[in-house]
Protein backbone atom coordinates (compact mmCIF):
# COMPACT_ATOMS: atom_id res chain seq x y z
CA UNK A 1 0.00 0.00 0.00
CA UNK A 2 1.37 3.24 -0.75
CA UNK A 3 0.88 6.28 1.03
CA UNK A 4 1.54 10.05 0.19
CA UNK A 5 1.92 12.79 3.30
CA UNK A 6 1.66 16.56 1.75
CA UNK A 7 2.99 18.36 4.58
CA UNK A 8 4.80 21.44 4.24
CA UNK A 9 6.18 21.06 7.38
CA UNK A 10 9.85 18.58 6.92
CA UNK A 11 9.94 17.48 10.72
CA UNK A 12 5.85 16.35 10.43
CA UNK A 13 6.87 14.48 7.19
CA UNK A 14 9.73 12.67 9.19
CA UNK A 15 8.03 11.78 12.03
CA UNK A 16 5.09 10.41 10.01
CA UNK A 17 7.23 8.59 7.32
CA UNK A 18 9.32 6.88 10.50
CA UNK A 19 6.04 5.98 12.53
CA UNK A 20 4.58 4.13 8.88
CA UNK A 21 7.92 2.27 8.25
CA UNK A 22 7.53 1.05 11.65
CA UNK A 23 4.01 0.25 11.03
CA UNK A 24 4.81 -2.02 7.92
CA UNK A 25 3.92 0.67 5.09
CA UNK A 26 7.60 1.02 3.21
CA UNK A 27 6.19 2.92 0.49
CA UNK A 28 5.70 6.32 1.63
CA UNK A 29 6.05 9.53 -0.73
CA UNK A 30 5.93 13.40 0.20
CA UNK A 31 5.34 16.76 -1.37
CA UNK A 32 5.38 19.99 0.21
CA UNK A 33 2.56 21.59 -1.35
CA UNK A 34 -0.74 20.66 -2.74
CA UNK A 35 0.42 21.26 -6.15
CA UNK A 36 3.41 18.88 -6.07
CA UNK A 37 1.12 16.45 -3.80
CA UNK A 38 -1.37 16.64 -7.12
CA UNK A 39 1.49 15.94 -9.37
CA UNK A 40 3.08 12.83 -7.92
CA UNK A 41 -0.95 11.67 -7.37
CA UNK A 42 -1.19 11.72 -11.29
CA UNK A 43 2.19 10.15 -12.67
CA UNK A 44 2.09 7.52 -9.58
CA UNK A 45 -1.58 6.68 -11.70
CA UNK A 46 -0.59 6.65 -14.84
CA UNK A 47 2.94 4.33 -13.89
CA UNK A 48 0.51 2.09 -12.66
CA UNK A 49 1.37 2.33 -8.78
CA UNK A 50 -1.60 4.43 -7.64
CA UNK A 51 -1.05 6.05 -4.03
CA UNK A 52 -3.78 4.52 -1.28
CA UNK A 53 -3.77 6.73 1.22
CA UNK A 54 -2.84 10.43 1.39
CA UNK A 55 -2.26 12.22 4.69
CA UNK A 56 -3.04 15.92 4.61
CA UNK A 57 -1.85 18.79 6.60
CA UNK A 58 -4.33 21.60 6.59
CA UNK A 59 -2.34 24.42 6.29
CA UNK A 60 -0.58 24.55 3.35
CA UNK A 61 0.94 26.94 0.87
CA UNK A 62 -0.82 27.36 -2.24
CA UNK A 63 -3.69 25.78 -2.05
CA UNK A 64 -4.79 24.28 1.56
CA UNK A 65 -5.54 20.57 2.58
CA UNK A 66 -9.32 21.42 2.06
CA UNK A 67 -9.39 22.86 -1.76
CA UNK A 68 -6.64 20.20 -1.88
CA UNK A 69 -9.14 17.24 -0.53
CA UNK A 70 -11.91 18.90 -3.11
CA UNK A 71 -9.36 18.53 -5.94
CA UNK A 72 -8.94 15.51 -5.34
CA UNK A 73 -12.45 14.10 -4.54
CA UNK A 74 -13.87 16.17 -7.88
CA UNK A 75 -11.73 13.36 -10.32
CA UNK A 76 -13.09 10.32 -10.63
CA UNK A 77 -9.73 8.22 -10.91
CA UNK A 78 -8.77 9.61 -6.93
CA UNK A 79 -12.37 10.16 -5.48
CA UNK A 80 -11.71 6.76 -4.07
CA UNK A 81 -8.55 7.36 -2.15
CA UNK A 82 -8.99 8.27 1.29
CA UNK A 83 -7.95 11.05 2.57
CA UNK A 84 -6.85 12.14 6.26
CA UNK A 85 -6.46 15.77 7.63
CA UNK A 86 -4.07 16.10 9.78
CA UNK A 87 -4.07 19.24 11.95
CA UNK A 88 -2.85 21.36 14.91
CA UNK A 89 -6.16 23.08 14.58
CA UNK A 90 -8.52 21.92 16.94
CA UNK A 91 -12.26 23.59 15.88
CA UNK A 92 -15.02 22.00 14.49
CA UNK A 93 -15.54 24.51 11.63
CA UNK A 94 -12.19 22.70 10.25
CA UNK A 95 -13.30 19.58 10.93
CA UNK A 96 -16.35 20.39 9.33
CA UNK A 97 -14.95 21.90 6.27
CA UNK A 98 -12.50 18.85 5.88
CA UNK A 99 -15.68 16.35 6.09
CA UNK A 100 -17.58 17.93 3.89
CA UNK A 101 -14.62 18.26 1.20
CA UNK A 102 -14.39 14.63 1.26
CA UNK A 103 -11.63 13.60 4.29
CA UNK A 104 -12.60 10.54 5.52
CA UNK A 105 -10.97 11.22 8.95
CA UNK A 106 -8.77 13.41 10.82
CA UNK A 107 -5.85 13.46 12.87
CA UNK A 108 -4.59 16.17 15.34
CA UNK A 109 -0.76 16.98 15.61
CA UNK A 110 1.42 15.98 17.54
CA UNK A 111 0.35 13.15 16.13
CA UNK A 112 0.41 9.71 18.33
CA UNK A 113 1.87 6.47 17.13
CA UNK A 114 -0.96 4.44 17.86
CA UNK A 115 -3.58 6.67 17.18
CA UNK A 116 -1.84 7.31 13.66
CA UNK A 117 -1.23 3.45 13.10
CA UNK A 118 -4.86 2.56 13.62
CA UNK A 119 -6.43 5.24 11.65
CA UNK A 120 -4.34 4.36 8.82
CA UNK A 121 -5.20 0.57 9.20
CA UNK A 122 -8.83 1.14 9.07
CA UNK A 123 -8.60 3.56 5.82
CA UNK A 124 -6.48 1.54 4.33
CA UNK A 125 -9.22 -1.03 5.07
CA UNK A 126 -11.72 0.95 3.57
CA UNK A 127 -9.55 1.15 0.62
CA UNK A 128 -9.04 -2.23 0.14
CA UNK A 129 -12.38 -2.95 0.37
CA UNK A 130 -13.28 -0.22 -2.37
CA UNK A 131 -10.95 -1.88 -4.97
CA UNK A 132 -12.02 -5.01 -4.51
CA UNK A 133 -15.88 -4.06 -4.84
CA UNK A 134 -15.18 -2.16 -7.52
CA UNK A 135 -12.69 -5.15 -9.10
CA UNK A 136 -16.13 -7.33 -8.39
CA UNK A 137 -18.23 -4.58 -10.17
CA UNK A 138 -15.87 -4.75 -13.50
CA UNK A 139 -16.13 -8.73 -13.86
CA UNK A 140 -19.64 -8.40 -13.12
CA UNK A 141 -20.10 -5.60 -15.71
CA UNK A 142 -17.52 -8.32 -18.10
CA UNK A 143 -19.86 -10.98 -17.94
CA UNK A 144 -23.23 -9.09 -18.46
CA UNK A 145 -21.61 -7.67 -21.38
CA UNK A 146 -20.68 -10.96 -22.66
CA UNK A 147 -23.60 -12.87 -21.95
CA UNK A 148 -25.76 -10.14 -23.70
CA UNK A 149 -23.12 -10.95 -26.48
CA UNK A 150 -23.62 -14.93 -26.58
CA UNK A 151 -27.46 -14.51 -26.19
CA UNK A 152 -27.49 -12.80 -29.49
CA UNK A 153 -25.29 -14.56 -30.96
CA UNK A 154 -25.08 -18.05 -32.98
CA UNK A 155 -22.90 -20.28 -31.23
CA UNK A 156 -22.11 -22.27 -34.52
CA UNK A 157 -21.38 -19.45 -37.38
CA UNK A 158 -20.90 -16.56 -35.13
CA UNK A 159 -23.68 -15.08 -36.90
CA UNK A 160 -26.56 -13.09 -35.38
CA UNK A 161 -29.24 -15.32 -33.56
CA UNK A 162 -32.83 -16.13 -34.27
CA UNK A 163 -33.23 -13.98 -30.84
CA UNK A 164 -31.73 -10.86 -32.25
CA UNK A 165 -33.02 -11.12 -35.69
CA UNK A 166 -36.48 -11.20 -33.85
CA UNK A 167 -35.36 -7.95 -32.12
CA UNK A 168 -33.64 -6.39 -34.63
CA UNK A 169 -37.00 -6.89 -37.14
CA UNK A 170 -39.11 -5.49 -34.81
CA UNK A 171 -36.81 -2.03 -34.17
CA UNK A 172 -36.20 -1.63 -37.62
CA UNK A 173 -39.67 -2.25 -38.64
CA UNK A 174 -40.90 0.98 -36.72
CA UNK A 175 -37.82 2.85 -37.20
CA UNK A 176 -38.81 2.27 -40.76
CA UNK A 177 -42.27 3.16 -40.41
CA UNK A 178 -41.68 6.13 -38.66
CA UNK A 179 -39.05 7.49 -41.79
CA UNK A 180 -41.86 6.18 -44.53
CA UNK A 181 -39.14 3.91 -45.82
CA UNK A 182 -39.50 -0.28 -47.20
CA UNK A 183 -37.65 -2.78 -45.51
CA UNK A 184 -36.57 -5.85 -47.53
CA UNK A 185 -36.26 -9.20 -45.97
CA UNK A 186 -34.60 -12.50 -47.55
CA UNK A 187 -35.14 -15.68 -46.29
CA UNK A 188 -32.27 -17.96 -47.06
CA UNK A 189 -32.41 -21.56 -47.77
CA UNK A 190 -29.44 -24.03 -48.42
CA UNK A 191 -30.63 -26.46 -51.30
CA UNK A 192 -30.56 -30.74 -50.66
CA UNK A 193 -28.53 -29.84 -47.68
CA UNK A 194 -30.05 -33.06 -46.04
CA UNK A 195 -28.10 -34.85 -48.70
CA UNK A 196 -25.09 -33.10 -47.79
CA UNK A 197 -24.74 -34.26 -44.56
CA UNK A 198 -26.13 -38.05 -45.24
CA UNK A 199 -23.05 -37.69 -48.01
CA UNK A 200 -20.38 -36.09 -45.46
CA UNK A 201 -21.25 -36.01 -41.81
CA UNK A 202 -22.88 -33.48 -40.10
CA UNK A 203 -19.11 -32.48 -39.43
CA UNK A 204 -18.67 -31.30 -42.46
CA UNK A 205 -22.37 -30.43 -42.63
CA UNK A 206 -21.56 -27.44 -39.78
CA UNK A 207 -18.46 -26.44 -41.65
CA UNK A 208 -20.43 -25.82 -44.96
CA UNK A 209 -23.04 -23.66 -42.71
CA UNK A 210 -20.18 -21.82 -41.33
CA UNK A 211 -19.11 -21.05 -45.36
CA UNK A 212 -22.31 -20.39 -46.28
CA UNK A 213 -22.67 -17.95 -43.99
CA UNK A 214 -19.45 -16.07 -44.24
CA UNK A 215 -20.48 -16.02 -48.28
CA UNK A 216 -23.60 -14.26 -46.76
CA UNK A 217 -21.66 -11.81 -45.28
CA UNK A 218 -19.53 -10.90 -47.46
CA UNK A 219 -22.76 -10.13 -50.23
CA UNK A 220 -23.87 -7.61 -47.70
CA UNK A 221 -22.88 -4.37 -47.10
CA UNK A 222 -24.73 -1.72 -45.45
CA UNK A 223 -23.96 -1.22 -41.60
CA UNK A 224 -27.43 -1.27 -41.06
CA UNK A 225 -28.43 -5.11 -42.59
CA UNK A 226 -28.42 -7.43 -40.44
CA UNK A 227 -27.28 -11.21 -41.21
CA UNK A 228 -28.99 -13.72 -38.93
CA UNK A 229 -29.59 -17.77 -38.48
CA UNK A 230 -32.57 -18.21 -38.10
CA UNK A 231 -32.27 -22.28 -37.79
CA UNK A 232 -30.89 -25.30 -38.83
CA UNK A 233 -29.72 -24.37 -42.58
CA UNK A 234 -31.81 -21.31 -42.89
CA UNK A 235 -30.19 -17.45 -43.05
CA UNK A 236 -32.34 -14.20 -43.48
CA UNK A 237 -31.19 -10.75 -43.84
CA UNK A 238 -32.93 -7.64 -43.04
CA UNK A 239 -32.24 -4.97 -45.54
CA UNK A 240 -33.60 -2.24 -43.47
CA UNK A 241 -34.56 1.19 -46.03
CA UNK A 242 -34.56 -1.33 -49.31
CA UNK A 243 -37.14 -1.87 -51.77
CA UNK A 244 -37.88 -4.72 -53.29
CA UNK A 245 -35.19 -4.33 -56.30
CA UNK A 246 -32.73 -3.74 -54.08
CA UNK A 247 -33.66 -6.73 -51.61
CA UNK A 248 -33.11 -8.36 -54.87
CA UNK A 249 -29.96 -7.69 -55.91
CA UNK A 250 -28.45 -8.50 -52.50
CA UNK A 251 -30.10 -12.07 -52.72
CA UNK A 252 -28.23 -12.05 -56.56
CA UNK A 253 -25.03 -10.60 -54.98
CA UNK A 254 -25.31 -13.78 -52.43
CA UNK A 255 -25.64 -16.71 -55.22
CA UNK A 256 -22.78 -15.07 -56.93
CA UNK A 257 -20.88 -14.80 -53.47
CA UNK A 258 -21.62 -18.79 -52.88
CA UNK A 259 -20.98 -19.58 -56.34
CA UNK A 260 -17.57 -18.04 -55.86
CA UNK A 261 -17.13 -20.05 -52.90
CA UNK A 262 -17.57 -22.96 -54.70
CA UNK A 263 -18.08 -25.72 -51.95
CA UNK A 264 -18.75 -29.22 -53.65
CA UNK A 265 -21.88 -30.69 -53.07
CA UNK A 266 -21.53 -34.44 -54.01
CA UNK A 267 -25.42 -35.21 -54.15
CA UNK A 268 -27.22 -32.10 -55.21
CA UNK A 269 -29.46 -32.83 -58.48
CA UNK A 270 -29.11 -28.90 -58.71
CA UNK A 271 -25.14 -28.08 -59.18
CA UNK A 272 -22.32 -29.69 -58.39
CA UNK A 273 -21.33 -26.93 -55.84
CA UNK A 274 -23.51 -25.81 -52.44
CA UNK A 275 -26.62 -23.61 -54.05
CA UNK A 276 -29.53 -21.77 -52.06
CA UNK A 277 -32.83 -20.72 -52.41
CA UNK A 278 -33.96 -17.15 -51.77
CA UNK A 279 -37.19 -15.88 -50.77
CA UNK A 280 -37.25 -11.75 -51.06
CA UNK A 281 -39.65 -9.58 -49.33
CA UNK A 282 -40.25 -5.80 -49.09
CA UNK A 283 -43.11 -3.41 -48.46
CA UNK A 284 -43.44 -0.56 -46.29
CA UNK A 285 -44.05 -1.13 -42.20
CA UNK A 286 -47.68 0.04 -41.89
CA UNK A 287 -50.61 -0.13 -39.37
CA UNK A 288 -52.22 -2.85 -41.49
CA UNK A 289 -49.27 -5.18 -41.44
CA UNK A 290 -46.68 -6.55 -38.98
CA UNK A 291 -43.42 -7.88 -39.05
CA UNK A 292 -44.77 -11.34 -39.06
CA UNK A 293 -46.43 -10.76 -42.53
CA UNK A 294 -42.61 -9.69 -44.11
CA UNK A 295 -41.72 -12.99 -42.48
CA UNK A 296 -44.51 -15.00 -43.92
CA UNK A 297 -43.73 -13.39 -47.59
CA UNK A 298 -40.10 -14.00 -47.57
CA UNK A 299 -40.92 -17.77 -47.01
CA UNK A 300 -43.35 -18.03 -49.20
CA UNK A 301 -41.39 -16.56 -51.76
CA UNK A 302 -38.57 -19.21 -50.59
CA UNK A 303 -41.23 -22.22 -50.80
CA UNK A 304 -41.63 -20.44 -54.54
CA UNK A 305 -38.03 -20.78 -55.62
CA UNK A 306 -37.77 -24.34 -53.97
CA UNK A 307 -40.86 -25.40 -56.53
CA UNK A 308 -39.44 -23.64 -59.03
CA UNK A 309 -36.16 -25.75 -59.06
CA UNK A 310 -34.02 -24.29 -56.19
CA UNK A 311 -31.10 -22.26 -57.11
CA UNK A 312 -32.96 -18.94 -57.23
CA UNK A 313 -34.60 -16.41 -55.74
CA UNK A 314 -38.37 -15.40 -55.62
CA UNK A 315 -39.57 -12.05 -54.37
CA UNK A 316 -43.00 -10.62 -53.34
CA UNK A 317 -44.17 -7.55 -52.54
CA UNK A 318 -45.78 -6.75 -49.05
CA UNK A 319 -49.20 -5.13 -49.71
CA UNK A 320 -50.70 -4.43 -46.22
CA UNK A 321 -51.78 -8.06 -44.70
CA UNK A 322 -51.98 -9.56 -48.58
CA UNK A 323 -49.56 -10.76 -51.25
CA UNK A 324 -48.41 -9.80 -54.67
CA UNK A 325 -46.13 -11.97 -56.48
CA UNK A 326 -43.84 -9.72 -58.61
P1 LIG B 1 -34.29 -28.35 -49.59
O1 LIG B 1 -33.48 -28.11 -50.81
O2 LIG B 1 -35.70 -28.62 -49.92
O3 LIG B 1 -34.14 -27.26 -48.61
O4 LIG B 1 -33.72 -29.67 -48.94
P2 LIG B 1 -32.93 -29.83 -47.62
O5 LIG B 1 -32.36 -31.20 -47.58
O6 LIG B 1 -31.95 -28.72 -47.45
O7 LIG B 1 -34.03 -29.55 -46.52
P3 LIG B 1 -34.54 -30.36 -45.32
O8 LIG B 1 -35.34 -29.38 -44.51
O9 LIG B 1 -35.18 -31.65 -45.75
O10 LIG B 1 -33.25 -30.72 -44.49
C1 LIG B 1 -32.54 -29.79 -43.77
C2 LIG B 1 -31.36 -30.50 -43.21
O11 LIG B 1 -30.47 -29.59 -42.62
C3 LIG B 1 -31.70 -31.44 -42.10
C4 LIG B 1 -30.43 -31.53 -41.33
O12 LIG B 1 -29.71 -32.68 -41.74
C5 LIG B 1 -29.66 -30.30 -41.74
N1 LIG B 1 -29.31 -29.43 -40.62
C6 LIG B 1 -30.12 -28.58 -39.97
N2 LIG B 1 -29.40 -27.95 -38.99
C7 LIG B 1 -28.14 -28.41 -39.05
C8 LIG B 1 -26.94 -28.16 -38.32
O13 LIG B 1 -26.90 -27.35 -37.38
N3 LIG B 1 -25.81 -28.82 -38.68
C9 LIG B 1 -25.83 -29.71 -39.71
N4 LIG B 1 -24.70 -30.33 -40.02
N5 LIG B 1 -26.95 -29.98 -40.40
C10 LIG B 1 -28.08 -29.34 -40.09
MG1 LIG C 1 -34.81 -25.83 -44.46
MG1 LIG D 1 -32.68 -26.76 -47.31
Amino acid sequence: MRILIIDDCQTSVLHLSEVLNQAGYPEVLSAPAFEDGFRILRDMDKAGLPIDLVLMDVDLPGADGIAGTLTIKAQREFEDIPVIMVTGHDDEATFDRAFAAGASDFILKPVGRVELRARIRSALQLRREMLKSKERERELERLARKLERMSNQDGLTGLANRRCFDDTLIKEWVRNGREDRPIGLLMIDIDHFKLYNDALGHVDGDACLCAVAQAILGAVHRPGDLVARYGGEEFVVVLPNTDFKGARAVADNIHASLARTGINHPNSSVSCSVTVSIGVASGMPTCQNAPEHLVQAADRALYLAKQAGRNRTETLALAGPDEIRQ
